[in-house]
């Protein structure tokens, strides 16, 4: 546990502590329709997201990874909100989506932390290619 999150509302930090803890969506999926892993070097966090898609709607999400608790909480956030989504709500969700989700101030340092599992979420899609067109 690093102290950026210390002095942080302790609600909030609660909030981020416990999705670090018991992460939503944890684990990985078989025969994914979409996956992709990144790291950020500057922290050392580790992200990866499998996706199953069914006619066009993310159908159940996973992730796996390690790190700090920004990245780890804000990826299991992420997952929570995707699932169910169309491919192109996912495609809207920008990096204040992120951060307002996440609810703390993020310092420019942890930026990267925070936004990681968003990163490796477009990536993953940005490579699936439909086996039809939608
Ligand atoms: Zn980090």
């Amino acid at each position: 546990m690093t102290n950026d999150l210390t002095g942080m509302d302790e609600l909030y930090r609660d909030f981020i502590l416990d999705h670090y803890r018991n992460p939503r969506n944890a684990g990985k999926l078989e025969a994914p329709d979409a996956t992709f892993e990144d790291n950020n070097p500057l922290c050392g966090d580790k992200i990866r997201m499998d996706i199953k898609l069914r006619d066009g709607v993310v159908d159940d999400i996973k992730f796996s990874g390690r790190g700090c608790a920004i990245s780890q909480a804000s990826a299991s956030l992420l997952t929570e909100s995707v699932k169910g989504k169309s491919l192109a709500e996912v495609a809207r969700i920008g990096k204040e989506d992120v951060l307002e989700n996440l609810g703390i101030a993020i310092s420019a340092a942890r930026l990267k932390c925070a936004l990681l599992g968003l990163k490796v979420l477009k990536q993953a899609l940005a490579i699936y290619k439909p086996s039809e067109d939608l």
